[in-house]
């Protein structure tokens, strides 16, 4: 199989990515990007973006990753729309394999294959994907002002995500599958007591309806097998991420959940010469534009790290 030698290779065609992608090529590194099966990555599951600076009037997710794109392109980016499949970071030189079997060879490597959300997989849920239902309340959740909404999940996300959504709607029902949420005790104790959150325990969701975008979900509960049909605008599904780093395990250090450890302050992983932003290190922020910073971090210690080994580009 063929070999191809590179100063910079991008995984992953996020906000995180093509930032990188965008200051590793101003910076002369001629970067190789693979952009995997979602180019765009979690923004083309959005619809309106309002909280990414320099667009006043708000851009729909994936013409701001277009946006992105041409950007890292004019600047010299080579952009593959294949996935990496395996790697080997041994070596002086980093090894990349892509789905056509090729082997990059790469003096840096930046790591920006971001998370996916986990969904509940009933065929409402994917009906709705652009009308109501979302995985982000920060991203989403100002769309409902006013609003009744419905939020599944029990855990510290859900519960913070509750909290905020309780500031800007009118109601919020949270939907937890068992008797009891997983949750932190300061989270469960502020959610519990807010006046306009409603806690449904024991409760999973049938379906979710509506004509014109979500409407309403109908729920159960599973003790007592009966149905409820709230009336709501929006529903936000915060059953946790999957970081999508699966390829690295056993090669680089991740923690129990599977996110990538950098040093703190830095994207550095714990190989030389690969670097890791966006989702895939940050389980916390997850915003577009924090991502986005990331990617410059990594981009600039690609930059850096082949500098100091003066690595001619
Ligand atoms: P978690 O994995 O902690 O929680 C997921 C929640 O979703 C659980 O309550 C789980 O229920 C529920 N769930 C999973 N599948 C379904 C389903 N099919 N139907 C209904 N409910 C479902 O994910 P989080 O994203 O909340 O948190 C991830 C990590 O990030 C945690 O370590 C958390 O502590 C941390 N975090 C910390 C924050 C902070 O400190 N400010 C903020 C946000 C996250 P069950 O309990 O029944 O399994």
């Amino acid at each position: 199989m063929s070999e191809e030698k590179v100063h910079c290779l991008i995984i992953g065609a996020g906000p995180a990515g093509y930032t990188a992608a965008i200051y590793a090529s101003r910076a002369g590194l001629k970067p190789l990007m693979y952009t995997g099966k979602t180019p765009g990555g979690q923004l083309t599951i959005t619809n309106d973006v309002e909280n990414y600076p320099g667009y006043p009037e708000g851009i729909n997710g994936p013409m701001m990753m277009e946006d992105f794109r041409k950007q890292a392109e004019r600047f010299g980016t080579v952009i593959r729309y294949e996935a990496i499949t395996k790697v080997d970071f041994t070596g002086p030189q980093h090894k990349a394999w892509d789905e056509s079997g090729k082997c990059i060879l790469a003096d840096s490597v930046i790591i920006a294959t971001g998370a996916s959300a986990k969904w509940l997989g009933i065929p409402s849920e994917q009906k709705y994907m652009h009308s109501g239902v979302s995985a982000c309340a920060v991203c989403d959740g100002f769309f409902h002002r006013g609003k009744e909404v419905a939020i599944v999940g029990a855990g510290d996300t859900a519960c913070e995500e509750a909290s905020y959504l309780a500031k800007i709607c009118k109601k919020v029902y949270m939907i937890v599958r068992r008797e009891e949420m997983r949750a932190s005790q300061i989270m469960q104790k502020r959610v519990l007591n807010t006046p306009n959150i409603e806690v449904l325990w024991s409760t999973e969701t049938d379906e979710i309806f509506g004509e014109n975008g979500v409407e309403g979900v109908r729920v159960k509960n599973s003790i007592t097998g009966a149905t409820r049909e709230l009336a709501i605008s929006g529903f936000f599904v915060a059953i946790g991420h999957k970081p999508n780093s699966d390829i690295f395990q056993g090669i680089l250090d991740m923690d129990e959940n599977g996110y990538l450890k950098t040093v703190p302050g830095t994207s550095r992983t714990n190989v030389e010469g690969v670097f890791a932003c966006g989702d895939v290190q940050d389980h916390v922020y997850r915003q577009a534009v924090t991502a986005a910073g990331t990617g410059c971090m990594a981009a600039l210690d690609a930059e850096r790290y082949l500098a100091a080994r003066e690595v001619a580009v």
